[in-house]
Parts: C-alpha cells; structure tokens; sequence
C-alpha cells in the first residue's frame, strides 16, 4: 500500500508540463500547451496540457486526466506503477506500509510450492510421476512449472506448522480449510499446479485428479484470497510475458495443460484463462504487453459461447482477437502431443479474424439463404461491428457484410445507425458526443466546483444526483459525493469517463467561471426538481378526481401547497 500522503506529495512536486513534453514534443499555445495526441491518429493538435490546472485533455478523443493518468495511458502501466515511476523522477522511494501479513501469506504459499514440488522430484509418489509422463510431463517440466504432489493427509499442515506458520494466515491462503473437527488441508491425493502472478510469486493452486476417483470433481481450485483474486490473474503469464513482448501476441488458452504442453513444445507466448471466462481485468493485464490476441478455446458448445463472449468484450477494449478453430476433440495439449508442433502451427496461421468467426459460428445456428436467418445473422454482426471504435473499420465491415448476406451496404449502414447510435452517445468519450448532451448549466455548476473545491459543499448541500439530467454528470457527481470531492480528489480519478468529463471542462474556455453563474445554476436544477414533483403531484390528483377518493384528494392537494417554489 502507497500512502495518500507520499501520492499527494508525488503530485505537487510533479510538473505535468515537464513529465509529457519528455515523451511528446509539446507546444505553447496560451495558457496551454499542445501536441499531436499520442492517444489517437490525427494530423493537427487537439491534445493540450493545462499547467495551472497541471492536467491534459485530448478534444480528439477524450483521453484526459492528471500526469498519472498519463503515465497510465502511455507507458501501459498500472496506477502504482505510475507512482514508482513519478517517485524515481524526484529521487524519491515509496514507503510503502507495512504488509507483514501479506509477506507472511506469499511466504507460506511459496513454502507449499517447494514441499508438493519435492515429493515429485524425491520420486516418492510413483502414480502421479507416472500419470505426468503419460500425459507428456517429464521431470524438467516439473520443475519448470514447480509442478507438485499434493498427499493430502494434513502433510501439509504440519509441514508449515513446523515452519511457524500460524493456523490464521494458512487458513487464509486456504491451503488448510477448518472443518468441524479441526483444520485439515484443502488438498488430498491431486497434482497440483501452482498460479503464479506476474511477478512470479506463487498465489494459489489447481489440484487435479490423477486417478478416477467416483463423484471427484476433475479439478479444485485455492479460494480468493488477500493475495489471490482469480479474476485478475492469467496461468503461466509470468513464464511467458517475455516471449509475448518478444513476438507481439499472445495465445489465451483454457487450461493449465493447454498453456504447458504448447510452451514445451516451444510455444511459448502462451496463457490461461483460469477456467473462467476472460474477464475485463485480465484484458487489462494482456494489454500491457501486447494487443495481438490468439482465442483457441475448445471445440464444443461451451468452448464456441467462452469464444464470443470473450470476443465480444475484447472488442469494447479496442482489441481484434483472431481465433484458432480446433477440430472435435481437441483441445491444445491433446492436439501438440497426437499431431505435432508443424500442425500445431499451421492451424495458428489460418487463425480467423473475429467477423469470419463469427459468421462461421452463426452460419451453423441460421439458415444464411432464409429471410429470417438472413435478418438474424445480420443483427448479430451489427452488434459486434459496432463495438469497433473506427468508423473506417466499420464501414469496411459493414461492406463484408453486405457481401456475405447479397443486402444493400445502405441498409446495413441505417440498421447499424438505427439501432445503436443512441446507445453510442451514451457510452461515448468522444467530446462531441458530451457536448451535444449536456447542458450548459451542469458543466457550468462543474466548472466552478473542479476551480473552487472549497464549494462543493454548497453544492452537495442542495443538489441530489438526480437533479442532473446527462449521464456524465449524475456519475461525476456522485462520484465527488461519495468520494467528499476536495481539490486532492482531481488527481487521483482512475474513471475514464470521468476525468474525460472534467478535464474538457477545465480546458473549455468557453464554459464561464462565475459563481452568479453557479448559484443560479444550482437553483434551476432545484426549481426543476420542484417543477417534476408538482408535475407528478397533478397527475395524481387528476386520477384520484376522476376515482372521487376525496381523501386521497385533500392529502395531495396539501402536499402540493406545501411544496412552494
Ligand atoms: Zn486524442
């Protein structure tokens, strides 16, 4: 954990100006500096960096924030990481809080690694040496991965305790679970494979069966834990990440022996998805090194679903995964060991991009000649092309598209448009977009909070997240309530959308700064508030008339008069 302090410290003794025009030729322009945003493709400069206000926003794309935010965008890092990296500018080391706790949990996750990965390599258990090599793991394998052999029979357990590990901090790593009759450990008799996070520290365990056990489940997993939460991490990431750099892509596969058999084999810019479908987090977590993405899921119904939906969700991140098609049956590992790495590669080079995926896929569901099928097919590929940020791209699907299905390009076009542009707007960073939305008197009341943080409080005092009528502006002003917005608050916003919101508005020489201006701003938004209400009060007057439930009436008729304005 990083202080607050030493991150509000970092921040006042940053100059923004400084840190951006070392990676980005900027330019003055007034009060301002530009450049050409190194965040989208353009030829004349919408990218400014305000000193005064010590943040940047780009008119092109929205992109904006403080120079965090910045370092975030550009060097690819985590927020964190930005820090460190502020901190090494000024000479500055993070003191970061004491995790005696956490320290303790990895410690004793590595101690477990080391004892399973030892009863394999002290050829102790034969069955599950033998299970390995029958599935095409050899020693140097296992000592790669730090495979291991979990007996069960709280081995385990009194092998830490014997380290001095407390039953606290091994039941939180879940290597021991408590039952009724005391702690025991979570694995018996399994192969396990440990997950390691991107710094190569051991976070949890996959434990196989290695012999049909009735009613088993093939595999169990370590729990969540402080230190591991599944959503954010990807198997073998730590084996690979150079190789992902090295070539530029990465291939996401399902298991930990789809992620093993291939990098054996030499294949090595390989992951897995952790069995789960692949979240936003683990997005993330790729993006930092490579933005060619290879989806080889398995063949069947559930692989194909896994497939579009992770698909779909890397195309909102402004990623084209290309996916590889695998035979019936297969899954990676099974199809390196029968067929080789020549045949492995030769599938990876008729990878499909994800539109022929898609179509292939929806090709099997519908019938491509029928009217419906046609229509159903069409709908589902609007969906996915529209998710696509350049309208280039879009434009040159559509046109595939219109190919495919023998229906007018212009059709398409107003089916796209029709369907999603409304939705667009909403979702959109795009400053156009805002600018159409909101009204002047909400980025008016914004203008003069992000210059006068001293009064929010006014504001917080009178206005409900309601009164706002944009959508930006109900989430930036909830975000400030729960977040008691004070002039520390600007820097440290990790929403997107947000600091796009904020940053415009900053930059906006057109927005005036006037606290008349604010106030009555504040004003309109109540009085319209009151306005809704009476509004709705009326209506119910009006039914409990024409109902004659002159009580109702005279309850109404009294809540309306004291209502005022
Ligand atoms: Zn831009």
């Amino acid at each position: 954990m990083i202080p607050q302090s030493f991150i509000e410290d970092i921040q006042t003794k940053t100059d923004i100006v400084e840190v951006i025009s070392s990676y980005i030729p900027l330019k003055r322009a007034g009060r301002n500096f530009k450049a050409v945003c190194p965040f989208h493709h353009e030829k004349t400069p919408s990218f400014f960096v305000n000193p005064q206000k010590q943040i940047f926003h780009c008119f092109g794309c929205g992109e904006g924030g403080s120079v965090i935010q910045f370092l975030m965008l550009y060097e690819k890092v985590t927020f964190p990481e930005a820090i460190e990296i502020l901190a090494k500018r000024l000479g500055l080391s993070i003191p970061y809080q004491r995790t005696d706790n956490i320290t303790k949990l990895y410690e004793a996750m590595q101690e477990a690694v080391v004892f399973f990965n030892k009863n394999l390599l002290d050829n102790k258990y034969t069955g599950p040496l033998k299970y390995l090599e029958k599935r095409g793991i050899l020693i140097d394998t296992i000592k790669k991965f730090y495979i291991g052999y979990a007996p069960g029979k709280n081995s385990l357990l009194e092998y830490l305790r014997n380290k001095g590990f407390s039953l606290e901090n091994l039941e939180k790593t879940s290597l021991i679970v408590a039952k009724e009759d005391g702690y025991r450990d979570l694995f018996w008799d399994r192969i396990v494979f440990p997950i390691f996070d991107v710094r190569s520290r051991p976070i949890a365990f996959g434990a196989r069966i290695w012999k049909e056990i009735n009613d088993a489940p093939k595999y169990i997993n370590s729990f969540e834990s402080p230190i591991y939460k599944k959503r954010e991490h990807l198997f073998g990431l730590n084996f690979a990440k150079e190789e992902i750099l090295n070539l530029d892509s990465v291939i996401v596969v399902e298991g930990y022996l789809d992620m093993i058999i291939p990098y054996i084999f030499g294949i090595k810019n390989i992951v897995a998805s952790l069995g789960t479908a692949l979240t936003e987090e683990q997005i993330n977590l790729i993006k930092r090194y490579t933005k060619n993405i290879i989806l080889i899921f398995d063949s069947d119904k559930a692989g194909e679903s896994a497939t579009i939906r992770a698909m779909d969700l890397l195309l909102e991140n402004d990623i084209r995964p290309k996916i590889v098609l695998l035979e019936k049956g297969y899954d990676p590992d099974l199809l390196l060991r029968e067929k080789g790495k020549d045949y492995f590669l030769k599938l990876l080079s008729q990878k499909l991009d994800f539109f022929d995926y898609k179509i292939l896929i929806l090709r099997k569901s519908y019938d491509i000649e029928s009217i419906e099928g046609k229509s159903n097919i069409a709908d589902k590929m609007l969906s996915a092309i529209n998710k696509l940020n350049s309208e280039v791209e879009k434009y040159e699907y559509i046109k595939k598209l219109s190919n495919i299905l023998n229906i007018k390009e212009e059709l398409l076009l107003a089916e796209l448009k029709k369907t999603y542009y409304k939705k667009d707007n909403a979702f959109g960073v795009s400053q156009k977009n805002i600018k159409e939305l909101i009204p002047l008197t909400e980025k008016i009341i914004f203008k003069f909070i992000l210059n006068n943080p001293d009064l929010f409080s006014v504001a917080k005092k009178n206005l409900k997240e309601e009164d706002f009528t944009s959508n930006i502006s109900k989430k930036t002003f909830s975000y400030f309530l729960k977040n008691d917005f004070n002039s520390k608050t600007i820097g440290t916003i990790l929403d997107k959308e947000i600091n796009s919101f904020i940053t415009g508005i900053l930059m906006d020489e057109e927005i005036p700064l006037d606290k008349e201006l604010f106030k009555s701003g504040i004003i309109k938004l109540v009085k319209n508030r009151t306005k809704i209400l009476k509004e709705k009060i009326r209506e119910n007057i009006r039914d409990a008339e024409k109902n004659n439930d002159r009580k109702m009436l005279k309850i109404l008729i009294d809540k309306y008069n004291k209502i005022g304005g």
